[in-house]
């Protein structure tokens, strides 16, 4: 990794206030990443990846989301301190972000080309003003960004509305957009969870591609360590608030530390002795208005001791680049 982080969050603290009380959504997240990299953030749902990666974009509804402590640093800047104009700028053209469900983010009245034209002017480098490119050449360029990732006929279907393609192909054109500026750092959250397999297996492809031909460092979010570790270089794994275990993608499938992380191992189907097996994790994520004491897994955990329930573990360096937040290793 490059010596200086691209993306670093130290003991990042978020909390909600909901009617039942303040909820600790997020209790003391820490991790980095470099140039080129590619890292997946996994966990079950509500175990706080989403917040984590809107927290960088600075996309909390706040209030009643709260930071209450932690930095958050983007190219050696503080982002938590930047003013709002100054994020509007950082967020689609250094940090863009697509979603699990692109229907959402596409507007169905618009042709897609419309949409993408919008996005190359709103994003026009210092230097380029409005009207300083001309209208073919933003064609041209929308065409290249289609072209970029894989939309077959592209001279014709930049003028189709959403609706006209498939789940997959709007997910191309979501990633499209969000290459439009040549962001550092793409943030995938649930990119492939509402696409059948075959073409999940497209998209993954299609960003592994785009991290080798543009050099882009993409943290990717998912609940499934299959999909993650299909491209991630590195695995960041999350349960109720907290990282509890980061790794290489292959220290963490040899080698998994944290007894969640190899609950999660466990609760992919594996074939086995002629069967289909897979051992999900019993017990369900806890209530974060009031979270177990110690250390959060410790309910559903199979190898607590008493410690777990009182002292919340560090994270502690195992192998080289591999931490683990668990008392096992204290
Ligand atoms: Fe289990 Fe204790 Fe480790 Fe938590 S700290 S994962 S309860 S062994």
């Amino acid at each position: 990794m490059d010596k200086k982080p691209l993306l670093s969050i130290e003991d990042l603290r978020i909390e909600f206030d909901t009617f039942e009380g303040t909820a600790h959504v997020l209790d003391g997240v820490s991790f980095a990443m470099g140039r080129g990299e590619t890292m997946g953030l996994v966990g079950e749902t509500g175990c706080g990846k989403s917040i984590t990666a809107k927290a960088v974009l600075r996309l909390l509804p706040e209030p009643p989301a709260r930071i209450a402590s932690g930095n958050i640093r983007f190219m050696g800047e503080d982002l938590l301190r930047k003013q709002e104009g100054e994020m509007r700028q950082i967020r689609g053209t250094k940090i863009a972000m697509v979603f699990q469900n692109p229907m959402t983010f596409l507007n169905p009245v618009f042709t897609v080309g419309e949409q993408l034209t919008d996005v190359i002017l709103a994003h026009l480098r210092p230097g380029e003003r409005k009207g300083s490119l001309g209208r073919t050449q933003i064609r041209e360029k929308a065409l290249d960004l289609l072209r970029d990732v894989s939309i077959p006929q592209p001279e014709s279907r930049i003028n189709s509305y959403p609706h006209e393609f498939s789940g997959g192909m709007r997910q191309r054109v979501l990633i499209a957009m969000a290459l439009s500026a040549s962001p550092e750092l793409l943030i995938a959250d649930e990119p492939t969870t509402a696409l059948d397999v075959t073409i999940q297996a497209q998209i993954l492809r299609l960003i592994q591609d785009l991290v080798e031909r543009h050099h882009l460092s993409v943290l990717l979010i998912s609940h499934d360590l299959g999909v993650v570790a299909k491209i991630c270089q590195r695995i960041a794994v999350m349960y109720a608030g907290n990282l509890v275990e980061n790794g290489g993608t292959s220290q963490i499938f040899r080698s998994p530390l944290h007894p969640y992380t190899r609950g999660l191992l466990n609760s992919i189907l594996k074939f086995s002795k002629r069967e289909w097996e897979a051992q999900p994790i019993k017990g369900s994520i806890p209530n974060l208005i009031q979270p177990p004491p110690g250390c959060r897994f410790h309910p559903r955990c199979l190898e607590r001791m008493c410690v777990c329930e009182k002292e919340k573990p560090i994270s502690l360096e195992i192998e080289e680049r591999h931490w683990v937040s668990c008392h096992l290793y204290s």
